[in-house]
């Protein structure tokens, strides 16, 4: 019974994913997107949305001392952001690894950030960086009612189902 919801609660996690204004204008929307796909985890939340100012300094809010924290926010804000948010075992830490290092240039190739972005600056893509921001930020991006809980296809596929 432990096990079955030790189960549960791993398959569960959700993590909060935004492909930022510059991967939006570069056209990689689906390349982003389907990477999560094909790894196997499950989009439960999506929307394209033009934060504010003031919005993306409650994202960044853990960053507000930093020198780039104003240019980042204008930055965030200056266009079409892709809002998501992806469940599956382990997607907090293994989203991470799907996007690569925050400087794309000391991230590996295969990575989303290696393969596609340049310059720190404009890295394309923001993933949580642990279970805390993950639920900090899924509430501040999204209404309870715009989560989407289903049974994929596939899921048994996925994790096997004994
Ligand atoms: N950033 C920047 N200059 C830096 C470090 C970070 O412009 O020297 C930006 C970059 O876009 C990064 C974001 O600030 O993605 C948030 O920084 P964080 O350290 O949280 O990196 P992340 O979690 O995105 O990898
Ligand atoms: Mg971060």
């Amino acid at each position: 019974m432990l096990q079955e919801q030790e189960a549960h609660a791993a398959a569960t996690e959700r993590t909060f994913i935004a492909i930022k204004p510059d991967g939006v204008q570069r056209g990689l929307i689906s390349e982003i997107v389907s990477r999560f796909e094909r790894k196997g985890f499950k989009l439960v939340a999506i929307k394209i949305v033009v934060p504010s100012k003031g919005f993306a300094e409650k994202h960044y809010h853990d960053l507000k001392e930093r020198p780039f924290f104003n240019g980042l926010c204008d930055f965030l804000s200056s266009g079409p952001v892709i809002a998501m948010v992806w469940e599956g075992e382990g997607v907090i830490k293994y989203g991470r690894k799907l996007i690569g290092a925050t400087d794309p240039q000391k991230s590996e190739p295969g990575t989303i950030r290696g393969d596609l972005a340049v310059v720190v600056g404009r890295n394309i893509i923001h993933g949580s960086d642990g279970p805390e921001t993950a639920k900090d930020e899924i509430d501040l991006w999204f209404k309870p009612e715009e989560l989407v809980s289903y049974t994929s296809n596939s899921e048994k596929w996925l994790y096997g189902d004994n």
